[in-house]
């Protein structure tokens, strides 16, 4: 029953005042007091049915109340409003969890002190394959590992391991297990494939950059050892001497072309001041010069030149391309082999090509050559005097020019290297005002 309201008190003490006076005339006090009991609980329970009736609804203004009464439902009309909206706000919040949760990458399994699963998202369903009827069904019958048993069990002290995916050659998984709470622990698993990829493609790079240097390194060692014996003389000295240019030369190329690839490789694409305008009969010119000295008349250069496009680009790092093309095919072509410098252009790009007449690559070699170190025959490699890094450099000077390298082969016939710009890299594909910007280079 609601607190009085000064109105009703006043009705109520009036009303008795008035049977007080009234009453002893009349001689009908009990009767009147009776007869203002009775409207009162009339009254009271009138208002009581409404209350009743507007409480079903109570989000509703509350009509034909008393004052009390309608304070009453007021304070109820406010709480259940306040309730309401804190209900909304915790149901925004879940959804937009639900939203990251279905979102995110990693797959997120939530089991119960069991380990029975009751809850999971969609990548849970491409990683470790579940699907809506293994809800309830134990974690460990699905993803068959015996270390994840081991990880659940809790006898993994960092509470995470890395397996390979029972579901997927290949691919590695990082588990992590959770305590939510003392019933629920969450089950975190992450492709680490790439990761672990790279990582082991970094050690590799370190272990072969390593052995590179060790092979020019141990024939320096030795050299020195023997000049410094007391009975060599000054003559086997200058011979000893003169030996160690070529190891020595090894390593400073070697180091050279680390140190280009690291730079290709870190920094960003050509910013439009670094950008010129190459003449690529001028830069093709340039490299010829360059390779005759390596072939040392071995070979017969030719230059094939259809296109008089210039190229938007770095004349440096170009240049450092089609160089090391045009040794590559000095290093594997024999003594008379032809050597072709060819530019022509097509509805794609234009095409600037080194082809010999050599050994030839056979076809399976042929999608892993711009690997860093990888060699048909790395013995013969060698003796030729390359680093295995320079088609890498050149898959990488294209990359930051949008361009690619194309390779075509034939064991014993020769082969043809071929880097494709697009047309937006040729200058008359560019906006006449762009060019003010780009400065005219002979590609030397
Ligand atoms: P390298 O310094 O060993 O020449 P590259 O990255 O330039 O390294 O080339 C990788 C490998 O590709 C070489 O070791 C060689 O086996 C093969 N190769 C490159 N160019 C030619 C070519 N013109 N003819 C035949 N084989 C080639």
């Amino acid at each position: 029953m609601p607190k009085l309201s000064m109105s009703e008190i006043v009705a109520l003490g009036a009303s008795l005042l008035a049977v007080l006076l009234v009453g002893p005339v009349l001689d009908l006090t009990p009767w009147l007091l009776l007869a203002i009991a009775l409207v009162w609980i009339a009254y009271q329970t009138v208002q009581q049915r409404r209350f009743s009736r507007w409480a079903r609804h109570p989000l509703r203004r509350a009509n034909g109340l008393s004052s009390s009464w309608a304070d009453t439902a007021g304070s109820v009309h406010r709480s259940v409003h306040a309730s309401r909206s804190r209900t909304r706000n915790i149901l925004r919040r879940m959804a937009e969890l639900q939203i990251v949760t279905e979102a995110l990458p990693d797959a997120a399994v939530v089991i119960d002190q069991r380990g029975l699963i009751t809850r999971f998202n969609p990548a849970a369903g491409r990683l470790l394959r579940l699907s809506s009827k293994d809800m309830g069904r134990d974690l460990l019958a699905l993803v068959r590992d015996p270390q994840l048993a081991r990880l659940l069990d809790g006898g993994i002290d960092d509470h995470v391991l890395e397996i390979m995916s029972p579901f997927v050659a290949g691919v590695r998984l990082e588990v992590r297990v959770i305590d939510v709470s003392s019933r629920t622990r969450l089950v975190l698993v992450r492709d680490v494939s790439q990761l672990y990829r790279l990582l082991t493609m970094r050690q590799d790079f370190i272990a072969n950059v390593s052995h590179e240097l060790r092979t020019p390194l141990t024939v320096v060692a030795g050299y020195l050892e023997t000049m410094t014996d007391e009975d060599v003389s000054d003559v086997d000295i200058q011979l000893l001497a003169s030996k160690l240019v070529s190891p020595v030369h090894r390593m400073e190329a070697l180091v050279g072309d680390l140190l280009l690839l690291t730079r290709l490789e870190a920094s960003s694409p050509p910013s439009a001041s670094e950008l010129e305008a190459i003449d690529v009969e001028s830069l093709a010119h340039a490299v010829v010069r360059e390779a005759e000295g390596l072939s040392d008349g071995r070979h017969e250069f030719r230059l094939e030149l259809a296109s008089r496009v210039k190229i938007r680009g770095v004349s440096k790092e170009l240049h450092s391309a089609l160089m090391n093309l045009v040794a590559n095919a000095v290093r594997y072509s024999p003594k008379g082999g032809v050597i072709t410098v060819s530019f022509d252009q097509s509805d794609s790009g234009v095409h600037l090509a080194v082809t010999d007449s050599g050994m030839g690559i056979a076809p399976e070699h042929i999608s892993r050559l711009t690997e860093r170190f990888y060699r048909v025959d790395l013995a013969a490699a060698r003796v030729r005097g390359g680093t295995g890094l320079g088609l890498a450099i050149v898959k990488h000077v294209l990359k930051r020019h949008n361009s690619t390298l194309s390779i075509q082969s034939e064991l014993g016939q020769g082969s043809r290297f071929c880097c494709d710009f697009p047309v937006s890299q040729t200058l008359s594909a560019i906006d006449p005002s762009a060019l003010d910007s780009v400065s005219e280079t002979d590609g030397s």
